[in-house]
C-alpha cells in the first residue's frame, strides 16, 4: 500500500507520519517512512536547490517542474521498488502539495500542474491519503520556532491561505482516496486517528 500524508504546514505530517510507520512496525507490518521533496539522494540535491533561501525568486514553473523531477525520482527509486517487494510506503507529501501549492498557491492552476505531474508519475497514485486538517494560521503559529523559519518569513502569511483553499479544491478532486483527519487535536488523538485509517485500510 501506498499510503501519503498531506496539509498545511505545521499539521504535523512529518511526526504523524513517522510515528504511524513505527507503530506499523511494532505492529509487524513491514512498512517504510519517506518524504518528499526528498528521500533518496538525488531528489534530496533538488530539494536543496528549491528551498535555498538564495533561490527565493525561481519562476513558479521551474520550481514547480524541479518538484515533479523529485517526484519521479522519488517515486522510481524508492517508493515503486517497496511497493513490488510487498512494502507499505508511508510518504509525508505527494503530488497534491504540488497541486495546492505550485497549481492553486502559486497561481499555475491545478489542471496544469496535475499535468506535469501525470507525466512524472505515470498512474502511481496513492491508495490512501490522509490528510491533517489544520487552519493555515494555527499551522504557522505551531512553526514559528522551526530552524527554517527564515524561509518561512519570506512567504506571506496569505500564501498559506492561499495553500489551504489549494487542499480544499484538491480535497474536493479526489473524495475517493481522502482520509481526512482534524489535526486540531492533541498529538495522542491525531495519531489514534491516522493510524485507524491506515489499519482499516492495509486489513482490507
Ligand atoms: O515537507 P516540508 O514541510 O518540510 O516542506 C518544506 C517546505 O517546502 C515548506 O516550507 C513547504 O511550504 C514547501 N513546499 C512547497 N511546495 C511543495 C512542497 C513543499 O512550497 N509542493
Ligand atoms: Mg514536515
Amino acid at each position: 500500500y501506498f499510503i501519503t500524508f498531506e496539509g498545511p504546514d505545521g499539521s504535523g505530517k512529518t511526526t504523524i507520519s513517522t510515528e504511524v510507520q513505527k507503530r506499523l512496525t511494532a505492529a509487524g507490518y513491514d512498512a517504510i517512512y519517506t518524504r518528499e521533496p526528498g528521500g533518496i539522494d538525488i531528489a534530496e540535491q533538488i530539494r536543496r536547490v528549491i528551498l535555498d533561501p538564495k533561490n527565493v525568486n525561481m519562476d513558479a514553473k521551474t520550481e514547480a517542474l524541479l518538484y515533479a523531477a523529485s517526484r519521479r525520482q522519488h517515486l522510481i527509486e524508492k517508493v515503486l521498488p517497496a511497493l513490488e517487494k510487498g512494502q507499505i510506503v508511508i510518504c509525508d507529501r505527494f503530488i497534491d502539495s504540488s497541486l495546492a501549492y505550485q497549481g492553486y498557491a502559486r497561481g499555475l492552476g491545478i489542471e496544469e500542474v496535475f499535468r506535469i505531474n501525470e507525466f512524472a508519475i505515470e498512474g502511481h497514485f496513492p491508495d490512501a491519503t490522509v490528510y491533517l486538517n489544520l487552519a493555515y494560521e494555527e499551522g504557522l503559529k505551531r512553526i514559528e520556532t522551526r530552524a527554517f523559519k527564515d524561509r518561512l518569513d519570506l512567504e506571506t502569511t496569505n500564501f498559506h491561505k492561499l495553500v489551504s483553499k489549494g487542499y480544499e479544491e484538491v480535497l474536493k478532486k479526489y473524495k475517493h482516496r481522502m482520509k481526512i483527519v482534524d489535526a486540531s487535536q492533541d498529538i495522542e488523538h491525531v495519531l489514534n486517528d491516522s493510524m485507524n485509517y491506515v489499519l482499516e485500510l492495509i486489513k482490507n
